[in-house]
């Protein structure tokens, strides 16, 4: 029995050619009902935290499915290894002691007795961002929209310019709310649609924090982060949007213990010390009168621990000249942490801020998109070299940077993603 008992055959003949041409038309895109021809946008992600190896634990398909399609490598951090320090490289290709942003607790000396905190107002104050131009900046000055759902140093304007959309930070905006506002603003008109995007996610980070690198909950927040990352490649395939995906980290995780506590204050008088940042480094200045003797229970090699002059840290860590550095810098060793006060449970369990050669702070690097080679897995690069890497995939003419444009250049797929 015929499905259309009513139709005459010359009404069907018109149906079945009617349905054809509407499997082989590509659904509309955004406001207009005829199919629109995209142009590439290149979505840089960070997921804070992820330590490159967590890419091995089968629990990443989407993240896997785009290494495959492209690349991946193991990244190493700049130092110190942690987040705004980190982030801040990313997209301005300097190490931290040429683009300011030290540590994620600063102070300096041009404002006496202000502290910045990645949780207090200073964090969004361009006073501790401007000796460094981020990627969005220079794109929007050469005529390229940016989007930043997220990123460290985002929120604080560059003069009169900002990213054409951005958010201020909440870590109540849950992973899909900062995904679908990514996938919102790419849904507009292409005259208000950014061509260059940011998206910050730290689930993996806060439960490596809480849980430990190989907890449970990390592995969770893994699954669940890597379920978000499919969901966007999802969504830019139905609206049709060529997308260059590049998914970063910022640095690893460390598994910290109870019994791997140096107390600092029982080495030398608290009162003796001003300290800046503790955990797996500590950042200090003697009291005035007190250089001396603070220095001498301090600095070398002590047990799990070493303590250096800031113009004296090793060379590789490129850290030491900035105006923002205390005078004092201590290094735990691996999986060590430094205090001067009691801690407050519940205790963490990972932490980073390690030697940045240490294997356990290597970062996440995947890309895929038109515009990239596919290319297996490279060999461990250092993360200022993802900024020429990115600037060039959007047609950006980079600013000069440490980073190295060569490392990553057989990456870059000419003429099909936006790359020149
Ligand atoms: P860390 O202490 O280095 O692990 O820093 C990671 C934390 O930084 C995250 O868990 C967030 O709470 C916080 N964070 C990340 N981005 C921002 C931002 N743009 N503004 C304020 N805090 C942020
Ligand atoms: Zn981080
Ligand atoms: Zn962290």
């Amino acid at each position: 029995m015929s499905f259309f008992p009513r139709l005459r055959r010359g009404a069907l003949v018109f149906l079945a050619l009617a349905l054809a041409a509407c499997a082989a038309t590509p659904p509309p895109s955004g406001a207009g009902a005829t199919a629109e021809r995209r142009e590439p946008v290149t979505i840089l992600v960070s997921i804070d935290g992820f330590r490159a190896d967590y890419l091995d634990r089968g629990l990443t398909p989407n993240l896997n499915a785009l290494a495959a399609r492209g690349a991946r490598a193991a990244m190493r951090p700049s130092f110190p290894t942690k987040t705004f320090p980190n982030h801040y490289t990313l997209v301005t290709g300097l190490r931290p002691d040429r683009h300011g942003v030290v540590d994620n607790n600063m102070e300096d000396p041009r404002k006496p007795g202000v502290l910045f905190k990645i949780s207090n107002a200073e964090a969004i104050n361009p006073f501790w961002w401007d000796a460094a131009e981020p990627l969005w900046i220079t794109a929007e000055r050469q005529g390229i929209r940016t989007g930043t759902s997220l990123w460290p140093g985002a929120e604080a304007p560059w003069g009169t310019t900002r990213p054409a959309s951005w958010i201020r930070y909440d870590e109540h905006i849950t992973s899909r709310q900062r995904v679908d506002t990514v996938l919102d603003w790419i849904r507009r008109p292409a005259a208000n649609r950014p061509r260059f995007v940011t998206l910050y996610l730290e689930t993996v980070d806060t439960a490596g924090h809480d849980f430990g690198p190989e907890g449970r909950e990390t592995n969770e927040a893994v699954r669940e982060v890597d379920g978000e990352i499919g969901y966007l490649v999802a969504q830019l395939q139905a609206m049709r949007q060529p997308a260059n995906l590049v998914v970063v980290s910022d640095h690893g995780m460390e598994a910290t213990a109870p019994e791997r506590v140096v107390r600092i204050d029982r080495l030398v008088d608290a009162a003796a010390i001003h300290v800046v940042s503790d955990g797996p480094f500590m950042t200090l200045a003697a009291a005035p009168g007190h250089e001396a003797q603070v220095e001498a229970k301090l600095l070398g090699r002590r047990d799990h621990f070493q303590c250096w002059r800031k113009g004296e840290l090793p060379a590789r860590f490129a850290y030491g000249r900035n105006p923002r550095i205390l005078p004092i810098f201590c290094l735990a060793d691996h999986g060590w942490l430094l205090y001067a006060r009691d801690l407050k449970p519940p205790f963490d369990l990972g932490n980073h801020g390690y030697d940045n050669e240490d294997p356990d702070m290597r970062a996440l690097f995947v890309a895929a998109g038109p515009g990239v080679a596919k290319a297996g897995t490279l060999p461990l690069f250092d993360n200022v070299d993802v900024y020429p890497f990115v600037a060039r995939l959007i047609g950006v003419a980079p600013r000069a940077s440490d980073g190295d444009a060569a490392t990553l250049q057989p990456l870059l797929r000419q003429g099909s993603g936006g790359a020149r």
